[in-house]
């Protein structure tokens, strides 16, 4: 079955099943348009791998096809991994201008700035590419100018809402436009590509503005110095930090770079113009305890984040102790529980008070709940809908949702190929096709497959560690000098086992028979095997084991 030309997919290559990684593919006609393109982490699940994005491997050995790589929000699962992708898709990408702005430094950042043809798109605004015809619809969401797309296509109308909610009241930007997901509707929806994060949760995601106006009576009993931690893009949450402190006479500095460069990228579209600027942290510390309040990074437990070094007194420039606030004014990523209670636990252990939004209003999360989801469907009342941007149980619960308010609900994970058009009368959508997906572990300036061959070794010396044995040998294989072992990780300088091992090892290659002892690779290969055998019966661990040979 030949389905290159002459049909419309929906093909999620990162993000559907998963929280995380989006990166969304459509097909029409044989042309290819993309719509993000994110990072994940490793979480608790991939303690090896820190930042992950999704394998482009399908979509880049079809760039010549690809029309061009649409941003609908700056949001790291959505923006972060287009710098390190784009050398792989070289097509043009488009976004909102604070999209772009925070998007143009990570692209210097990797000194791609000068190749990647960014298109600023105005909010609201159309753009043909090759058979998709796009419309941008306001939306909110926890970051300033979210958008969704409608895309138009000869075999009929695709919304790919992005991460959204109905925030009436976003304190950036406008609520989203409703009027046009309904005139949307009255023009026909084929299918809804839709936002699943918060499927599992009834009611509605509250405002940006409940936040605000719980602030000032909370921080105002406060002595001590404070600390907010909250998503660096998060704008409206700055600004309303910033606010709050005033009004209750702190001076506010920020702590940690991404935070520093969404600063920038807002005041440079225009935002937190009510709001003086920052002090610096030099000035942070000088000041009265009861006059400060810093907001940082690390809300997620991010290893090297602002809040991290906070917590394990290692910033140099601030430490919070005994008297003093934490608030962290945002959600668990799933994935990052471990690190963030970890970090809760150590200001804790330092004296510090922690608050978080399980007992105070201070977040609001910014995904659609059940309520703002039926409004959608009721106004855009899609033929077929297409959970994403979720786990499996949020698909599923999406779904169901869905099939409540009349749409027909489809579930594809990654690497499906959906076939959503042209469908014959009675027809539904339906996966077609399979294309390859994986992971890539961004490791210093290289990718790596997650389960390539290096990260799989990574993975398990995580665990088992790792042993080198250097091995000196005459032409007839007996050995000179005795076997150096090296095993960080596994054993400490002063241990006496790794000279226990090299003399096992010795032994071992002694006792070979002498034909074998003259090839290279056998006696490696016997040599592997004996260390492993030594390590084994010591240490009752399988490490990865190597062997160095040099014969003389
Ligand atoms: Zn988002
Ligand atoms: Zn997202």
């Amino acid at each position: 079955m030949n389905l290159i030309t002459g049909d419309l997919s929906f093909i999620p290559l990162g993000g559907s099943g998963e929280i995380g990684m989006n990166l969304n593919v459509y097909r029409c006609d044989g042309q290819l348009l993309a719509i993000d393109c994110g990072i994940g982490f490793g979480g608790n699940d991939n303690p090896e791998a820190e930042v992950m994005t999704p394998d482009p491997y399908w979509l880049a050995t079809r760039r010549d096809q690809l029309v061009g790589l649409v941003i609908t929000h700056a949001h790291e699962d959505h923006i972060g991994a287009v710098a390190h992708l784009w050398p792989q898709l070289r097509c043009p990408v488009y976004a909102s201008p604070f999209a772009a702005s925070v998007l143009r430094r990570k692209l210097a950042e990797a000194n791609l700035a000068h190749e990647v043809p960014l298109h600023v798109m105005p909010l609201g605004g159309k753009l043909d590419l090759g058979p998709f015809a796009l419309s941008f619809i306001r939306v909110t969401h926890s970051v300033p100018e979210p958008q969704s797309v409608a895309i138009r296509t000869r075999y009929g109308t695709v919304l790919h809402t992005g991460d959204w909610k109905l925030d009436p009241d976003p304190l950036i930007g406008q609520p989203a436009d409703l009027e046009a997901f309904a005139r949307l509707g009255e023009e026909g929806v084929l299918a809804m590509v839709c936002d699943s994060t918060n499927a599992l949760v009834e009611g509605h995601s509250g405002s940006e503005a409940e936040v605000r106006r719980n602030l000032v009576p909370l921080l105002r009993p406060l002595k001590g110095r404070v600390a907010i931690t909250c998503f660096a893009t998060n704008v409206a949450r700055v600004e309303s930090i910033a606010l709050a402190a005033k009004a209750v006479g702190r001076k506010v500095a920020l702590f940690g770079r991404s935070l520093r460069n969404a600063e920038a990228s807002a005041r440079e579209c225009g935002y937190l113009q009510n709001v003086g600027p920052f002090i610096s942290e030099d000035e942070a510390d000088d000041l009265p305890d009861n006059e400060l309040l810093i907001i940082c990074t690390g809300s997620q437990g991010e290893e090297r984040s602002a809040m991290a070094k906070i917590a394990a007194d290692t910033h140099p420039r601030i430490s919070l102790g005994e008297g003093d606030t934490v608030i962290f004014s945002s959600r668990m990523i799933p994935g990052n529980e471990k690190a963030v209670l970890r970090m809760q636990d150590e200001l804790a252990r330092g004296g510090c008070k922690v608050m978080t939004a399980d007992d105070h209003v201070v977040h609001v999360s910014g995904h659609a709940c059940r309520d703002e989801l039926r409004k959608l469907y009721s106004l855009v009342k899609p033929r077929f809908a297409v959970p994403v941007h979720g786990e499996w149980r949020h698909l599923q619960e999406h779904a169901s949702l869905a099939r409540e308010m009349g749409s027909t609900p489809v579930l594809v994970e990654d690497g499906d190929v959906l076939r959503l058009g042209p469908l014959a009368g009675n027809e539904a959508p339906d996966v077609v096709e399979g294309v390859p997906t994986g992971r890539l572990v961004v490791d210093g300036d290289r990718l790596l497959p997650l389960d390539g061959g290096v990260m799989s070794a990574r993975r398990k010396m995580l665990f088992n560690g790792s042993v080198v044995a250097s091995l000196a040998v005459d032409r007839s294989g007996r050995v000179l000098g005795a076997p150096q072992i090296s095993a960080p990780g596994l054993f400490e300088t002063t241990d006496q086992e790794p000279e226990q091992i090299a003399a096992e090892l010795s032994r071992a290659i002694t006792e070979l028979p002498s034909n074998l002892k003259q090839e290279d690779d056998a006696l490696r290969d016997a040599a592997r095997a004996a260390l492993r055998k030594a390590l084994g019966r010591r240490m009752r661990k399988r490490p990865t084991v190597d062997v160095h040979l040099l014969r003389v």
